[in-house]
């Protein structure tokens, strides 16, 4: 039985990162995956546990090898999801998480249609702001570009197959763990999960 693909988006201070690590702590049996960019590393990030961080001309060579299973340009950077940290993993039945843009999420629902797509909103644009400042890492030039980008990455959330609104922090996490919860509990996961007790169930046994 494969695993799940899950792709969460949300504009840059939603809270995606700090979301998605509450939610790996909680829910066995998910894997992220680490994407590659071209941004520089902020402070405290560390290369193979937030991205692997690569040169332009890095990028382009994998890029042309075809190594991503998607790829685009957000906020001025490149950044990809690598084919060997989805297909490998899911095949084994584990699920993967990405953590990309509305575009790459085009492109990976192209391949993966059965991949599902999960979008993080903040309360209010002056939430999204003050939390963008708050994290302090990132120049007010780069700050003012990601802002003027919320509302084009917020103009694609009716992609997704489900939305969360992280103004709780806590509540937030359990709506997210729920989402993960309830696809695995499908008929068609759980048919093959249990196949054993089914079968013996409607037998008779
Ligand atoms: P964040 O907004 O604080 O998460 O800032 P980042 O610099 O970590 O990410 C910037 C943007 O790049 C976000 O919109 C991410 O969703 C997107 N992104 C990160 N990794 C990938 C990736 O592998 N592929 C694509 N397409 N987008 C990515
Ligand atoms: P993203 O990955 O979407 O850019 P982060 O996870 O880095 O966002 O969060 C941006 C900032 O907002 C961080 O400083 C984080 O601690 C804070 N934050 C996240 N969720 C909440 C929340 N529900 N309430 C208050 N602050 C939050
Ligand atoms: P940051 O630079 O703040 O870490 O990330 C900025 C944005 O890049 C985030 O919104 C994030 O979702 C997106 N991003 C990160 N990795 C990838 C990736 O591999 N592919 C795509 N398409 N977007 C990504």
């Amino acid at each position: 039985m494969p695993g799940t693909l899950f792709i969460v988006a949300a504009p840059s201070g939603a809270g995606k990162s700090s979301l998605v690590n509450a939610l790996l702590a909680r829910v066995p049996g998910v894997r992220l995956s680490i994407s590659t960019t071209t941004r520089p590393p902020r402070p405290g990030e560390s290369e193979g546990e937030h991205y692997h961080f690569v040169s332009p001309e890095a990028f382009e060579r994998q890029a042309a090898a075809g190594a991503f299973l998607e790829y685009a340009r957000v906020h001025g950077n490149f950044y990809g999801t690598s084919r060997a940290a989805v297909e490998p993993v899911l095949a084994r039945g584990e699920d993967v998480l990405l953590e990309i843009d509305w575009q790459g999420a085009r492109q990976v629902r192209a391949q993966m249609p059965d991949a599902v797509g999960i979008f993080i909103l903040p309360p209010s644009r002056a939430e999204l702001e003050r939390r963008l400042r708050s994290r302090g890492q990132d120049s007010e030039e780069v700050i003012a570009r990601r802002l003027a980008a919320a509302c084009e990455e917020m103009s694609h959330y009716h992609e997704f197959d489900y939305v969360v609104v992280n103004e709780d922090f806590e509540r937030a996490v359990d709506e997210l763990r729920c989402i993960f919860l309830a696809r695995r509990l499908r008929r068609e996961a759980q048919a093959g999960r249990h196949a054993e007790l089914i079968r013996a169930l409607l037998a008779g046994e």
